[in-house]
């Protein structure tokens, strides 16, 4: 096998520069809580492949799952001649989802692509033109979903222009809002959707109820539930872009279960298909059935590898309890960060819920952000064996995502190397 060098050199001359990796190393392989690369180096996981592989890589369920469906057949396109996992999936995603109203799911290959469905089928159902999406959010790549998008660079910059009637709108941001409650937080808000926008005008509301790739910002309590309560006030469909925070990571099927939030619609992907490409759109079944047969698909939404390993990941979920991995995650990691955060005046907060947490990095004594010692940080981890992520609007966030099946060895080594990399002056 070509060394990762060689592999390398090869990159440059062949991949888009566009398109960037965090490590210098090539994969030979990984499992529960560790990649390895092609030289034989290894990094315990807490990316998870920015939070995708939750039951692990390769996990025998859905190793098995795929292999079986592999050798019956690859491919039909649900559209043209369907099959019966893809019914399973929408099953699942109905019985997994917050709500217990009658609902329908349609599956996608990407959570952009879910997000665009979403929005399609909200302005559809309603007949309205407006999206009202939040300061930091994140919801993909696609020109409409770029458009969601807060932040400008990498992600958008000169690749406009961009769709109309996307409106944003300040989010709940406890560490920088001087302390707004959940409740005034949503007063800011709604205030805003009203007078610029107009209630009668929206669509959909969507929102990650805990912001992912903006920071992981958990909006402060009643701050979900005050903005989903307006929505249906104003019939706007309210989705929650469960992308990131769905299928266990934090510690409940789905985040919005944490604030009592029952959405109109929910988009997932990542940790739904157990490393297999798939996304889905779950909600009310009368905003989902409004759409004309024909409205929604594509060629390789739902794909039977694809649902065949979303299956066996939710069993996976199921058997092995990873919500309650999740929430003992937060329980073994959560107190450490939050001791690094208070002996580091550089650390203005550590954050976030089961197996979504966050160190938020700051000039000391003060709150402006600091990018510089958070990448030193995330690259001194990176040479010391931990794949480690930022995150953030400014970049001065280090997100940690370790798989659910990692075992507390990986963890506490991971925590040390963490605390070796922060100490460093
Ligand atoms: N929404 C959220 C909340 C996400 O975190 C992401 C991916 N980071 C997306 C949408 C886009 O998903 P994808 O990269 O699969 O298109």
């Amino acid at each position: 096998m070509p060394s990762s060098g060689e592999v390398h050199k090869r990159r440059l001359a062949a991949v888009a520069r566009g398109v960037s990796s965090v490590l210098p190393a090539y994969v030979e392989s990984a499992a529960g809580g560790s990649v390895r690369d092609v030289d034989g180096r290894e990094w315990i996981d807490f990316a998870s492949g920015i939070a995708v592989t939750s039951v692990g890589n390769s996990a025998p369920r859905v190793v098995e799952a795929v292999r079986e469906q592999l050798e019956r057949f690859t491919h039909t396109c649900f559209m043209v001649a369907p099959y019966e996992s893809y019914v399973s999936v929408c099953e699942q995603l109905i019985a997994l989802t917050p709500g217990s109203f009658e609902k329908r799911a349609a599956l996608f290959n990407s959570g952009a692509e879910a997000v665009e469905n979403a929005v399609k089928i909200a302005r559809h159902a309603t007949g309205r033109p407006a999206v009202v999406v939040f300061d930091h959010a994140y919801h993909g790549r696609t020109n409409l979903t770029m458009a969601l998008t807060a932040k400008a660079m990498p992600y958008k910059h000169r690749f406009g222009p961009f769709a109309p009637e996307i409106y944003r709108v300040p989010m709940s941001y406890p560490l920088r809002d001087g302390g707004l409650s959940g409740p005034d937080a949503a007063i800011r808000a709604i205030d805003t959707i009203e007078k610029q926008v107009g209630g009668a005008n929206v669509a959909a509301l969507v929102i990650e109820p805990i912001q992912g790739e903006g920071g992981f910002v958990v909006p402060a309590p009643g701050f979900l539930s005050a903005l989903a309560a307006w929505a249906r006030g104003a019939g706007a469909v309210f989705v929650a872009d469960e992308i990131q925070t769905g299928f266990c990571r934090t510690g409940s099927w789905f985040a919005s279960e944490h604030e009592g939030i029952e959405p109109d619609l929910v988009t997932t992907a990542k940790g739904m298909g157990g490393g297999l490409p798939i996304a889905g759109v779950v909600g009310r079944a009368e905003l989902m059935d409004a759409v004309h047969a024909g409205g929604l698909g594509g060629t390789y939404g739902g794909n039977p590898l694809a649902c065949a390993a979303a299956l066996a990941a939710v069993e996976t979920m199921r058997e092995l309890d990873l919500a309650a991995a999740a929430r003992t995650l937060e329980g073994q990691v959560l107190p450490a960060l939050s001791d690094l955060a208070a002996r580091d005046p550089g650390i203005a907060e550590a954050r976030g819920r089961g197996a979504m947490l966050a160190l938020e990095f700051v000039r000391p004594g003060t709150l402006d952000p600091d990018p510089v010692r958070t990448a030193a940080v995330a690259r001194a981890c990176h040479d010391a064996g931990l794949l480690i992520l930022t995150c953030g609007t400014y970049g001065n966030v280090l997100r940690l995502l370790p798989p659910l099946v990692i075992g507390p060895a990986d963890v506490a080594r991971g925590l040390d190397i963490i605390r070796t990399a922060v100490a460093r002056p």
